[in-house]
């Protein structure tokens, strides 16, 4: 079997052959005294692709999950309020994930296709007098949707309000592909992993937090160990890890920070806007809808395509598979079988995502889709011809 391929789920993504190598190093003794020298430089560059100077930057051997685990333990207490708003699978898996620590989550329901409620936000803070709630949090990049949230808004909503709760913001599916901005947000943790736009494998959770967080932690009871901040900050600060590091991840996220600058991060996110704009052109070609319930909201790292009414997208997803060789992204909960996703994030160019379209018509045609082999292939040709300048380089 060829790995020649790329995926096009929304993560874990392709990794490059160069960040391949970097990854692929013998053992070294993270208690030897030049391995601070290594790991102190990678926090402190990965604070701008968070964009921040007055964050910390936290790690974690663990996949985005863990982030949100370490977010909420360290600075939350027993019975604390926490407002969320339900709009995909992730933010329902981080109200779940509340839930079982015994907090108690104001829970916005919204429609799947919807961001994050930016209006009933600011009037849930506005009545809520007594502070009680804590924290604000928010999937910046809904994965199963497509859809991106304005953090900014979210920010200003609770800045309207003038209420004191902290934003946590959940970007494992746009940090390092779509702007990113955490001081100028005013976000107080920033979740994310070294498995999407970082292009490495999975198992660093890279999480970024505030002043106003690290304070908060200092009264926050939940309990806490593995992913106890202080333990980790302290043994940091002398270049150390409090248990055994993941060395070939640290030693990967290194490289990957080099190839986000070598190509200028605002490079890469207006890479990732033309690929998806490519993309969304194609489903609109093949007459489908994105669930993205308009263009503001449009993610530019992953489209959720409805395919049309009685036609399964799983059978989709899996004749893509089985008779080509390629991933696509299923659709996840309520979306099960009436979507599929096309993931077009981190090491991608105009050639491979050409290749996910023209292989996904295939299989669509395969399945009597009622869709012309060729017209999505055309529509992203005809944006990536006239929109090119910024492709990636070959060389880089
Ligand atoms: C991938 C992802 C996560 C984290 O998932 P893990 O499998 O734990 O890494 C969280 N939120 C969003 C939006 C994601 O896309």
């Amino acid at each position: 079997m060829y790995d020649q391929n790329p995926v096009f789920i929304p993560g874990p993504t392709n990794i490059p052959q160069r960040l391949l190598g970097a990854m692929q190093i013998q053992t070294r003794d993270h208690r030897a005294p030049d391995f601070k020298d290594t790991f102190l430089p990678v926090l402190e560059d990965t604070k701008r692709v968070f964009g921040t100077t007055t964050g910390q930057v936290i790690t974690f051997p663990a996949s985005g999950t863990g982030g949100w685990e370490a977010a909420v333990s360290n600075t939350l207490s027993p019975g604390d309020t926490v407002l969320v708003a339900r709009y995909g699978m992730f933010s329902h898996r981080w109200i779940d994930l509340c839930q079982r620590h015994g907090l108690d989550v104001q829970i916005i329901e919204c429609p799947w296709g919807a961001g994050a409620p930016v209006e009933v936000f600011e009037a849930a803070l506005k009545a809520d007098i007594n502070h009680k709630i804590k924290a604000v949090l928010v999937t910046h990049n809904e994965t199963a949707t497509g859809v991106k949230s304005d953090i900014a808004a979210v920010r200003g909503a609770i800045d309207a309000a003038s209420h004191p709760a902290l934003l946590f913001v959940d970007c494992v599916s746009s940090l390092a592909s779509m702007p990113f901005e955490m001081d100028t947000w005013g976000v107080d943790i920033a979740v994310s992993g070294s498995q999407k736009g970082f292009m490495l494998a999975t198992g660093l959770a890279i999480l970024c937090v505030s002043p106003k967080a690290l304070t908060a932690m200092e009264t926050a009871k939940l309990p806490r160990t593995f992913f106890d901040f202080k333990d980790m900050m302290g043994a940091n600060a002398n270049g150390g890890f409090p248990y055994t590091p993941p060395l070939q991840l640290i030693y990967g996220l290194r490289e990957a920070l080099k190839m986000l600058f070598d190509e200028g991060l605002e490079n890469v996110y207006a890479r990732h806007h033309r690929l998806a704009e490519g993309v969304r052109r194609a489903a609109e070609a093949w007459g489908m809808k994105l669930c993205a319930a308009s263009p503001d909201l449009y993610s530019d790292t992953v489209s959720a395509i409805y395919v049309p009414e009685g036609f399964d997208s799983n059978a989709l997803t899996e004749h893509a598979y089985s008779a080509y060789g390629v991933s696509f992204g299923i659709g996840l909960g309520e979306m099960n079988g009436k979507a599929f996703r096309i993931g077009h994030l981190g090491a991608l160019t105009d050639t491979m995502v050409l290749s996910g379209l023209a292989t996904i018509e295939m299989a669509m045609a395969d399945l009597d889709y009622p869709i012309t082999l060729g017209s999505g292939v055309a529509a992203a040709q005809e944006y990536y011809r006239k929109s090119k300048g910024a492709a990636m380089s070959v060389a880089a």
